[in-house]
C-alpha cells in the first residue's frame, strides 16, 4: 500500500517535470518563432448587428511549433507574460498586422479596420501609445483603422495605469474594447472612468444563449448597461442562427462568431468579402 502510494507520487513528479519541460521548451522557442516564421495572424470578422455589414476584422495570432504542432494562444500568451517576452510579440504583432492593412488597401483598394489583443503586460506600458502610433505612422495608416481590445481582468490587475494609458490611446484616435467582459469583475464606478468604445460580452454566456434563460438575463442588461454608459456591445461566439437573431432582438451592436466566420488566414480574407453576404 505504502509502496503504491510512492509510485503514485513518483508518476505525479514526472507528470510535472515534463509539464516544466515543454514550458520550458515552449519559453525558449517562443523567442525564435517569429523570426523562424511559425507565428502567424488569422483574421475573423465582426458585423453589425442590424444589415449585417462587415466592419472590422480581429487578429488572432497562431503558433506552429516545429515539434509540439498547433499551440493555443492561450496557452504561449501567458508563458510569454511570465517570461517578460509579451513587448517582443506585441511589437510583430502590431507590425505584421500594420503591414497586412496596408497590403490589403494597395494590392486589393480594400480599406479595412483590425482589432488586435493586447496584454495586461502591454496595457500598463506607458510607451505603448506612442509605439502604436509610429508602427501606425510607418505603414501610412489612420489611428481608426487599428482597434485595441483588453481584457477585463487585465485592466483589472492594475485599474489606474490602465486607466491612464486607455485615455492616452483614446485621445490619439484609437477605439478601445473592454474584452471578455462579464468574467472579471469590474465596479461600475470604473467602467465609467474607463475611455473604451465598447463592450464585449464574454462568449461563455453567449455559446449557450437559446438554451439557458440566465445567460440571456445577463446578456440582457449587460446591453443595457453598455448602452446607458454610451459605449457599443459586442457579443463573440455566435455560432448559431437562433443565437444570433437573439442577439438583434434584445439590441446587439455587433456580432462574432463561428456561425459568421471562423478566424480566416490573411490570403483567405478577400475571398470571404467577395462572397459576403453568403
Ligand atoms: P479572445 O480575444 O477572447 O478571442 C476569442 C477567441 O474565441 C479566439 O480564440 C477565437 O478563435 C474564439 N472564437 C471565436 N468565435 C468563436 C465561436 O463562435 N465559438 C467558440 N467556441 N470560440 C470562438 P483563440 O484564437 O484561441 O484565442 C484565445 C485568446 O488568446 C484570445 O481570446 C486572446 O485573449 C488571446 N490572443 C490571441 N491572439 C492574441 C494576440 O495577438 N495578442 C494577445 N495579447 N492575446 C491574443
Ligand atoms: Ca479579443
Ligand atoms: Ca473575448
Ligand atoms: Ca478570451
Amino acid at each position: 500500500m505504502a509502496k503504491q502510494q510512492r509510485l503514485g507520487y513518483l508518476r505525479y513528479v514526472e507528470g510535472q517535470d515534463e509539464k516544466r519541460l515543454r514550458e520550458m521548451t515552449l519559453v525558449r522557442d517562443l523567442q525564435l518563432a517569429a523570426e523562424r516564421g511559425q507565428l502567424s495572424m488569422v483574421y475573423q470578422p465582426k458585423i453589425a448587428a442590424a444589415d449585417g455589414a462587415l466592419v472590422e476584422l480581429e487578429a488572432l495570432m497562431r503558433w506552429q511549433h516545429p515539434e509540439f504542432g498547433f499551440i493555443p494562444p492561450d496557452e504561449f500568451i501567458t508563458l510569454a507574460e511570465s517570461a517578460g517576452l509579451m513587448s517582443q510579440l506585441t511589437g510583430w504583432m502590431l507590425t505584421t498586422v500594420c503591414r497586412q492593412l496596408a497590403a490589403w488597401e494597395a494590392e486589393e483598394g480594400l480599406c479595412l479596420a483590425v482589432a488586435v489583443n493586447l496584454s495586461a503586460q502591454d496595457v500598463i506600458d506607458p510607451a505603448l501609445p506612442q509605439q502604436l502610433a509610429q508602427v501606425l505612422a510607418t505603414h501610412g495608416l489612420e489611428p481608426a483603422r487599428l482597434g485595441l481590445e483588453v481584457t477585463e481582468s487585465a485592466i483589472m490587475s492594475d485599474p489606474e495605469t490602465s486607466r491612464r494609458v486607455l485615455a492616452d490611446l483614446s485621445q490619439r484616435g484609437a477605439s478601445t474594447a473592454i474584452d471578455d467582459f462579464g468574467t472579471g469583475y469590474s465596479s461600475l464606478a470604473q467602467l465609467k472612468r474607463l475611455a473604451v468604445r465598447q463592450l464585449k460580452i464574454d462568449k461563455s454566456f453567449i455559446l449557450k444563449l437559446e438554451q439557458q434563460s440566465d445567460d440571456r438575463i445577463i446578456v440582457h442588461s449587460t446591453i443595457e448597461l453598455g448602452h446607458n454608459l454610451g459605449l457599443e456591445v459586442v457579443a463573440e461566439g455566435v455560432e448559431t442562427e437562433a443565437a444570433r437573431a437573439l442577439l438583434v432582438e434584445l439590441g446587439c451592436d455587433y456580432l462574432q462568431g463561428y456561425g459568421i466566420s471562423r478566424p480566416l488566414p490573411a490570403a483567405a480574407v478577400v475571398g470571404w468579402i467577395a462572397a459576403y453576404p453568403p
